[in-house]
């Protein structure tokens, strides 16, 4: 497999610089194309499935981490805090508290659960420089995270649904789980003290993995502080493993933040937590898509879609208005001109591209198009109009 950080590098998707810092990659705009795409989908396939999104600050008041637990179990991945009129603020290590406080901020009652409230959201860890490198180790972090407020016996369904929705979103994208692996506390005092609360979460996990037929693995010391989760391990090009996608969960921030709706009986009860990551952290995500498809990403996904390459000066015109047209209709194209070398140096150039538009004479002057696909089979000319209905039909495929 390809290294993401070359490839990355090679085809112009990010790159970092001292002066922003280590750890902090910038996206230039394939790479800002190709997580547009990606962040589009994953928010449309959680609209569908039910989800509302928000949007919340990507820092807080150190006492909110405080009551989260995240300030006396996760200290050591978090940035310090900032002093700032007399108060504290953090840059978040996670987006559950942030979650947990606009739940509670209006009444619920039982009508309004399952509630699923999904955000694409910044968060921070403070990752040693010497581990950092590519889009795989970084400090600022773009979450594909959701958590879902829910009765306890909805939540063997809640957790099944984002399995399912994490399954068509691998398919979709290309990309292969390793392992399911259910990640267990391990010894010492990172994880909250409560065996009783550890045993029914875990037990509900496993439920649901083996009404599912998934086999999985157990592995201690791999929880989250505050609960176990299932994680959707994959494997990166030097073979290392890491996680993507997960689902977790939580009896434990329900009750630090005394989360509560009103019951049929018209008591005060307590709601579960389910956090759930269908792609994880989008840096990884992305980083694991250039490695899995070597740059030629699924035609949805790509950065450019239509390459217009027009044989001589004389079918630029042509070429222009092939790309205007493409992008009219909402696909990414671009025109490599014979400024850019012969037209088989423009071709291998391009290879990337899922459809590439060559223009002589003759398609110029009958207003057609010649496509060519990265396999190197090429499609008839056909009327430019037919072409862009073509393309655009291709690029609305998603393996499912
Ligand atoms: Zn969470």
């Amino acid at each position: 497999m390809n290294d993401h950080r070359k490839l990355g590098r090679e085809l112009e998707l990010f790159d970092t610089d001292p002066l922003i810092g280590a750890g902090l990659p910038y996206w230039l705009p394939d790479g800002a194309a190709v997580r547009h795409a990606l962040e589009e989908y994953v928010r449309e396939a959680e609209r569908r499935a039910g989800y509302r999104h928000v949007y919340s600050p990507v820092l807080g008041k150190r006492e909110l981490y405080e009551i989260s637990g995240h300030w006396s179990h996760y200290s050591e991945d978090m940035f310090p805090p900032m002093d700032l009129g007399g108060e504290q603020v953090v840059l978040r290590p996670s987006l559950c508290p942030h979650h947990a406080v606009i739940f509670r901020s209006r009444g619920r009652s039982y009508r309004d659960l399952p509630l699923r409230m999904a955000e694409l959201g910044g968060m921070f860890r403070a990752e040693l420089s010497g581990v950092l490198g590519g889009l795989t180790r970084v400090r600022a972090i773009q979450l594909n995270d959701a958590h879902i407020f829910c009765r306890l016996d909805q939540v063997a369904d809640e957790v099944r649904s984002a399995l399912e929705l994490i399954r068509e979103a691998h398919r979709a994208l290309g990309i292969e789980a390793a392992r399911y692996r259910l990640s267990l506390p391990g010894e010492g005092g990172k994880y909250v003290a409560d065996p009783e609360l550890w045993r029914r979460a875990g037990a509900l996990l496993v439920q649901v993995l083996e009404e599912a037929g998934i086999p999985y693995e157990e592995a201690g010391g791999e929880a989250a502080f505050y609960g176990p989760k299932i994680d959707v391990q994959v494997v990166d090009g030097a073979g290392r493993e890491s996680t993507l996608s997960t689902v977790q969960v939580d009896f434990h921030q329900p009750a630090r933040f005394d989360l509560g709706y009103i019951g049929p009986d018209g008591k005060r009860h307590r709601p579960v937590m389910v956090h759930r990551a269908v792609i994880g952290s989008v840096e990884r995500a992305v980083a694991h898509l250039i490695e899995v498809h070597g740059g030629a990403f699924p035609a949805w996904l790509a950065p450019v879609q239509v390459l217009a390459l027009p044989l001589s000066e004389e079918q630029r015109p042509a070429a222009e208005a092939l790309v205007r047209r493409c992008i009219g209709a909402g696909l990414r194209a671009e025109l490599a001109g014979p400024e850019h070398g012969t037209l088989g140096a423009r071709v291998r150039a391009g290879r990337l591209v899922p459809y590439q538009a060559v223009i002589g004479p003759a398609e110029a002057a009958a207003d057609q198009v010649s496509l060519r696909l990265r396999d190197g089979s090429r499609l008839p000319a056909r009327p430019t109009a037919e072409a862009v209905e073509q393309v655009l039909a291709g690029v609305a495929v998603r393996p499912s």
